[in-house]
């Protein structure tokens, strides 16, 4: 196998076709898909050498495969990160990372407006095993230094949160994490590596569910773990992932792979059609709140500006008639579909509270801003003006 590389460090939508690929003796233009297990050796010292790690080569697809492996890179170059591993789904990622770089007697600082299943594994999860957690509101950089304790060794959060898109500050997140002796980890999901790029912000480690964006076509569930720095691979990750197993399938990473290669059109025109729909939604009576990162009237305006190159293929909007006319809403869409994903060539609509969401209580959710009104609007890859009279006309209807 032949690895495709260059001297030059190429922009994000160049190494999105062409980063990581390797070639096998056929000369394959797309990339091929490993569907094996394991992997046959020369020779008994073959076997031997590349087990010690003194060849290269792969052992078994558990913790290595070259469809995998050119998953990870094309990510680890788009991301500038140092090392990348991937995992089954981004669950698998959120969960790996965390629980490789932790032991008992260890704390973690996270902002409290997580997707609920980070939140099962920071609040029950790590508790269970020893590992006390904090919840903060993320935005208020005091709640962060206040909550470092002498064993703050993780810092967790996503930005924008879902489903109400607040943004956090990740390089001074990232300044407090390190003046406590702690690693940050950013869920990148939301802001898509296409917007925003964490590590560049300071943050050490940064994990997607590649289910969503990433392949972008509601077709596979996959994650993907990315490091600044190459020692926490190889000395926590790597061997955490290879002895428990939470593994991504080649077919899987090969659907990914090809997902790549569109994530920057995707993702740009997704973004230039929500921002139209949020101005139109915006004004319309029926809608008491809307929250778009990039417009003016966001929260964090300011942070969005420093740290984000462009706003969301993400709406968050609150109708004034709660949970009824958030249903009637959702119900009366043609167009839009009514699903939990993200990231979709499909556009998608959420109720936070009743699915999402719905395992926290009334008083958690509305202590993330999750009403019974608010709805979640991920924007697809439809005719814009498609979108927007299906959109109107169902807010009419509410
Ligand atoms: C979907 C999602 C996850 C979980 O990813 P899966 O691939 O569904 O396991 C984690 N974090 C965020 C922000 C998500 O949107």
């Amino acid at each position: 196998m032949t690895e495709e590389t260059s001297p030059r460090r190429r922009r994000p939508a160049t190494e999105l076709v062409h980063g990581g690929s390797l070639r096998s003796q056929f000369g394959e233009m797309s990339e091929a898909m490993f569907l094996t297990q394991g992997f046959a050796y020369e020779d008994a010292e073959a076997a031997e050498a590349r087990f010690k790690g003194e060849a290269p080569g792969f052992i078994y697809s558990r913790f290595s495969n070259p469809t995998v492996f050119m998953f990870e890179e094309r990510m680890r170059l788009l991301e500038g990160a140092a090392a990348a591993r991937a995992t089954a789904s981004g669950m698998a990622a959120v969960t790996a990372s965390l629980v490789s770089m932790l032991k008992a007697g260890d704390h973690v600082v996270a902002a409290k407006a997580l997707f609920s299943s980070c939140l099962y594994v920071v609040e029950e999860l790590l508790p269970r095993f020893g590992v006390a957690s904090t919840l903060v509101d993320g935005t208020d950089l005091d709640q962060w230094r206040d909550a470092v304790r002498p064993n703050t060794k993780a810092f967790f959060l996503e930005s924008p949160t879902n489903p109400t898109l607040e943004v956090i500050d990740i390089a001074e997140v990232a300044k407090i994490a390190h003046e406590a002796g702690a690693r940050l980890v950013v869920d990148n999901v939301f802001a898509t590596p296409i917007w925003q790029s964490p590590i560049a912000l300071g943050a050490d480690v940064v994990v997607y569910s590649a289910t969503k964006h990433i392949d972008g076509q509601g077709r596979v569930l996959g994650g993907i773990i990315l490091s600044a720095d190459e020692a926490y691979v190889t000395d926590h990750l790597h061997n955490f992932l290879r002895q428990t197993g939470p593994s991504l399938s080649p077919f899987n990473a090969w659907v990914l792979l090809k997902g790549l290669e569109t994530l920057e059109v995707r993702v740009r025109r997704q973004t230039e059609t929500a921002a139209k729909l949020a101005d139109l939604i915006a004004v319309h009576p029926k809608v008491s709140k809307l929250i778009y990162p990039g417009r003016a009237d966001h929260p964090q305006a300011a942070v969005v500006a420093k740290q984000m190159k462009a706003g969301s293929t993400l709406i968050a909007f609150e109708l004034e008639g709660g949970k009824d006319a958030a249903f009637r809403v959702a119900n009366a869409l043609e167009i839009v579909k009514i699903s939990n994903n993200l990231g979709d060539a499909k556009s998608l609509i959420t109720h936070p509270s009743t699915s999402t969401h719905q395992r926290l209580s009334e008083e958690a959710r509305l202590g993330f801003g999750i009403t019974q009104g608010l709805l979640r609007l991920s924007v697809g890859l439809e005719d814009p003006e498609d979108l927007a009279e299906d959109l109107l006309a169902a807010l009419d209807a509410a």
